[in-house]
């Protein structure tokens, strides 16, 4: 190794920016350099001949004179206070800061000596506390941010036990209008609020942008009513008042936090879904309905697949004289695990998944081909389209395909639309029934009185026929009403030129109050519950049989 010599040696002590110690087998000090006095406050005659615990705090400083006894290279203990370990030094001012230490030991003359370096830490200690800051806080709130609060909460606290989340609804919308300023400023406010409000036991942090976690204990339904009172207080921003809804999605109680946090959410989710602005507590209902509804959506992925799915038509009766004239085509799924599943709680599933376009493209097909051999070429089949179907971009396209494959006449089939799902996008919807209407293909309004038309829409609509609801079919003839209600809609479609379907007729009274009413076709288990083609086929050759 190179030779420094006592004089380069000196230098480099000297211009070191750590401070570094020499003491003998006591622990005091024989020489300092001038950063050490720098960094410890303590002149160079006042560290020599002093103790190296002088800047050790406690407890240290007191088992500091053992490390040096216990000192022993020739035994294997080889560390004093150990290198490159982070600890804390003693300022002569009292104050403690963060250093880092890198010992060597040497003899000269027979006599151990030991040369400390110690590095001054504070700064590298404040920028990776601040970095730390920022990994677990939102930097718009300050609160928590999730991983922060994941962090938090894996500590087990008293009284802990249950998860509110809630949503600030629109609030991407709302800071589009207004402004960054808008949003950081509201959530400052939300910030503020909270920390005012929250008892020591109660944790809140922002989970994502428009939506926070509240940690709260037993009494959580009280306190997400008295939070949710606070959170619903108007925000200013400069001389404007804002007003927000909150949705509060509430876990059930106990568990681990990511547990209680995943159902909080799917609580608020849900809560959204029926009312924005409600408080919505998970259940366990809801917890079997979702791990129904995951095993739903796996099943149904395969049953579209490997063609499990079946079809059934439901005849449709002339009123006047009870002969079929048509069938409602209508999707059945018997799952061999889960058994029959009703399309009213796998549709909207597979409109979610993506999967509905397959289904409606495979009923649509079936239902072609059943009708092309029914025994009455007069009859028309109406199929179900979602409105998912209905606003893509190919539907028209599709549909025309689908048609030409089967060569059948246009005008025995049947569109049906949900009345709600034609109201969804009026300027798109007008173009694709004027595209539908030009193929010859007839359209109904299905579910009709349960959508909301405004009046001014329907005028323009271009469809053949408005299927009144079971709703409303359900409480006739006796209240009063429902029987408006039918009557109402006879008379709106009468007055526009369209022919009137009433769904879910079950008894004769329905059927002769709708009769009276002017209906023009009835629809339900009274005529006949919706049957596989061949034995709709079969119903429809008695019929023919009857009649000739
Ligand atoms: P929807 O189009 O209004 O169909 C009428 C529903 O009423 C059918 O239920 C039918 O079985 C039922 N129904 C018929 N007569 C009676 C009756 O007298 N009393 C009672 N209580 N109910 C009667 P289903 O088959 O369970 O279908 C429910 C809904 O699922 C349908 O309502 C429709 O919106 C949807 N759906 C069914 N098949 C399809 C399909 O292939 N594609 C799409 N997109 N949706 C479908
Ligand atoms: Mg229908
Ligand atoms: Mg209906």
């Amino acid at each position: 190794m190179f030779d420094y010599g006592p004089e380069a040696i000196a230098g480099i002590l000297g211009s070191s920016l750590d401070a570094a110690f020499t003491i003998d087998a006591h622990g005091l000090i024989v020489d300092v350099n001038p950063a050490a006095t720098r960094m410890f406050g303590w002149q160079r005659e006042e560290f020599l001949g002093a103790n190296i615990s002088l800047i050790v705090p406690s407890p240290l400083k007191e088992q500091h004179d053992g490390f040096l006894r216990a000192f022993s290279p020739d035994r294997g203990v080889k560390h004093v206070l150990g290198s490159g370990q982070r600890l804390d030094g003693l300022r002569k001012d009292g104050s403690h800061f963060p250093v880092e230490v890198g010992i060597s030991a040497f003899e000269r003359d027979g006599r151990r000596y030991f040369t400390g370096f110690v590095r001054d830490m504070s700064e590298r200690q404040r920028s990776e506390d601040c970095m730390r800051y920022f990994a677990l806080h939102d930097a718009e709130s300050g609160l928590l941010n999730q991983r922060g609060l994941a962090e938090h909460c894996t500590a087990p606290a008293e009284g802990r036990r249950r998860i509110a989340v809630f949503r600030l609804e629109e609030f991407r919308r709302f800071s589009v209008a207004y402004g960054e300023r808008w949003s950081i400023a509201t959530v400052q406010e939300i910030a503020a609020r909270l920390g005012a409000a929250l008892a020591p036991h109660e944790t809140v942090g922002r989970v994502r942008e428009d939506s926070f976690a509240l940690w709260l204990g037993d009494d959580a339904e009280a306190r997400v009513d008295t939070l949710a009172a606070i959170l619903r207080q108007p925000y200013a921003l400069d001389t404007t008042q804002f007003l927000l809804t909150v949705t509060f999605g509430l876990s059930c109680p106990g568990g681990g936090y990511a547990d209680l946090l995943r159902t909080a959410q799917w609580a608020c989710d849900r809560a959204g879904a029926t009312g924005r602005g409600g408080i919505n507590a998970f259940s366990d209902g809801q917890q079997q309905s979702t791990v129904r509804e995951f095993c739903i959506e796996s099943r149904l992925r395969e049953a579209v697949r490997h063609d499990r799915l079946t079809l059934v038509l439901q005849p449709k009766c002339r009123l006047a004289d009870r002969r079929i004239v048509g069938a409602e085509a209508l999707v059945r799924w018997d799952d061999p695990q889960l058994g029959p599943v009703p399309p009213a709680e796998f549709i909207p599933l597979a409109e979610r998944l993506g999967l509905v376009g397959e289904i409606t493209d495979w009923v649509l097909q079936r239902s072609l081909a059943e009708i092309a051999v029914c025994p009455d070429p007069a009859i028309s089949v109406a199929v179900n389209f979602s409105a998912l179907d209905f606003y893509h971009p190919n539907f028209v396209a599709r549909l025309c395909g689908t048609l030409a494959q089967t060569a059948l006449a246009p005008g025995r089939l049947v569109i049906e639309l949900t009345e709600s799902a034609a109201v969804q996008d009026v300027p798109s919807v007008n173009a694709r029934l004027q595209a539908l209407r030009a193929l010859g293909v007839g359209v109904s309004l299905d579910d009709f009185g349960t959508g909301h038309t405004a009046l001014a829409y329907l005028r323009h609509f271009a469809v053949d026929a408005l299927k009144i609801d079971i709703a409303f079919v359900r409480d006739l003839p006796d209240n009063r009403t429902a029987v408006s209600v039918a009557q109402a809609i006879v008379a709106l479609a009468r007055g526009l030129g369209l022919e009137t379907i009433a769904e879910g007729i079950e008894t004769e009274a329905q059927a002769a109050s709708l009769t009276a009413l002017g209906v023009d076709i009835g629809q339900g288990f009274l005529f006949g519950r919706p049957l596989p083609p061949a034995e709709f086929h079969r119903l429809v050759r008695q019929q023919i049989e009857t009649t000739v």
